[in-house]
């Protein structure tokens, strides 16, 4: 079968690789839909903590399970399924989690092996072209889980990319009111239509301060102290975005914390619930989320769109695999 996969950074190749055969834990899924996302682009140009190579990219994936023939996205984690964290519903913390696409192989091929745990069914009323979009809508809902979203809080997001604009849309489903933050003219035309439709204000920063939680959804190290800032003591703050290596905080930063009694928690991927909570909200949604699709490119493309992503330049770009 063909595979695309990062050899090193900087090379990626579509390879005709077998596929392994699976243990009775696992099956195959016949991969149909694969989205693009900006960590495939970063780790293709500089790599990425969790990263072995080489490797199938690809963790935004849906297709059909070839045991059971049903239609079926793809949680991209393999846990233990018995430590705390699994047995609690976290299993994305679970210490002995393997990640598709990261450290175990992706999506970015005609079919991969894949835990029978790791499977969710898709929805009537959900297509298969849709569906792999449950994965980022997930890790937002992680993150407003995480900030112990309430109806009515208000919700400052970081960056309009098309993560940024599925968490002001996932903010919605917990009834909170999300501000989506962003400098670049051209990534709120980009996705106008959408936030008209969904009533999501955007722009550059307000001015008005009291917000209940603010997100990152953009790697802006000064994102940090003005999201802090701007919300109310007591509010939190949620780094859902990794910040760059070579930056360093300042204790101001730290003591707004301090003496705001402000929370700060991080978020880094989803569980198998939020992914349920994902599928529900594209079958409510699908004609909004529709508006964040740039179109279908195929295995063969891929490379070459890579360069948009990592800039922050493209809405999603979905990978049809036949
Ligand atoms: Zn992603
Ligand atoms: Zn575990």
């Amino acid at each position: 079968m063909k595979a695309l996969r990062l050899h090193q950074v900087g090379e990626l190749r579509l390879d005709e690789v077998t596929l392994p055969e699976p243990s009775p834990e696992e099956t195959v899924v016949r991969v149909r839909y694969c989205a693009l996302c900006r960590t495939d682009a970063k780790m293709w140009q500089k790599g990425q903590r969790d990263l072995v190579l080489p490797r199938v990219l690809g963790h935004e994936v849906s297709g059909i399970d070839l045991t059971s023939g049903r239609e079926v996205v793809v949680w991209p984690g393999a846990t233990c399924g018995s430590c705390s964290f699994c047995i609690q519903g976290s299993e994305n913390l679970c210490p002995d989690i393997h990640i598709m696409g990261f450290n175990r192989d992706g999506g970015l091929a005609q079919a991969m092996v894949v835990p029978k745990e790791s499977l969710i069914p898709v929805p009537a009323g959900v297509s298969l072209r849709l569906a792999c979009l449950a994965e980022p809508l997930a890790c937002c809902l992680n993150a407003l889980h995480q900030i112990q979203t309430r109806p009515g809080d208000r919700i400052l997001v970081f960056g309009a990319g098309p993560v940024g604009l599925l968490m002001g849309l996932a903010a919605r489903s917990f009834s909170a009111r999300a501000f989506v933050v962003e400098k670049e003219p051209a990534r709120l035309e980009q996705s106008q239509v959408y936030l008209d439709r969904l009533g999501i204000p955007a722009g550059t920063q307000p001015s008005a301060k009291g917000f209940d939680a603010a997100i990152n959804v953009c790697a802006a190290t000064d994102t940090l102290f003005s999201g802090l800032r701007s919300t109310r003591a007591g509010g939190s703050f949620c780094l859902f975005s990794g910040l760059p290596h070579e930056d360093t905080i300042t204790s101001d930063v730290v003591n707004e914390i301090h003496y705001r009694q402000l929370r700060v928690t991080g978020a880094y991927g989803c569980t198998r619930a939020q992914f349920h909570e994902a599928l529900d909200i594209i079958r409510q949604h699908d004609r909004d989320i529709e508006l964040l699709v740039e179109g279908e490119i195929t295995l063969e493309e891929v490379t070459g769109h890579l360069p948009r992503i990592a800039d922050g330049q493209a809405l999603k770009i979905l990978v049809r695999i036949e």
